[in-house]
């Protein structure tokens, strides 16, 4: 089930996610782009087109806060990379997709694998080196909290 949430469609899981990282992070995230967002931003490449998907706006943010925020993403079960700006594309943001999402979109499911490939999941297949939860985890709304995972 989707809904609108601060003014983005996401779904209740998704959402849980979100508000777990917050806690960890320690202050409330500025989502940029939800869900289910089929032609919406080009420069997302279908990503958004399902479930699981979500950008937020780090551009206020000092580089310490915003690697807090990243990886509590990330310890909350999102596939998650920062995108510095390119101009004429995007401004600088955290694109994030809800890993084990049975929503996500075809190119967001990829997306997962290249984080789990140490890539950065976008065409150029670069490498990113950047942190990543040992063990894998994905988030059970159930327990609402993330879980060790395969
Ligand atoms: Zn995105």
């Amino acid at each position: 089930m989707s809904r609108l949430y601060r003014g983005y469609v996401l779904d209740e899981r998704t959402i849980a996610m979100i508000e777990w990282a917050e806690k960890k992070a320690g202050f409330r995230f500025r989502i940029s782009q939800g869900s289910y967002n089929e032609g919406g931003v080009a420069a997302s490449a279908g990503t958004h087109d399902g479930g699981g998907a979500v950008d937020f706006s780090v551009r206020l943010l000092l580089p310490n806060k915003r690697k807090r925020m990243l990886n509590a993403l990330k310890d909350a079960g999102f596939a998650a990379w920062f995108r510095k700006e390119r101009k004429g594309v995007w401004t600088q943001h955290i694109h994030a997709i809800a890993i084990g999402c049975i929503d996500l979109a075809p190119l967001a499911k990829k997306q997962v694998k290249d984080y789990d490939n140490m890539l950065d999941g976008l065409a150029g297949r670069r490498v990113d080196l950047s942190y990543r939860p040992n063990p894998k985890v994905k988030f059970s709304l159930i327990k609402n909290q993330p879980m060790v995972r395969k």
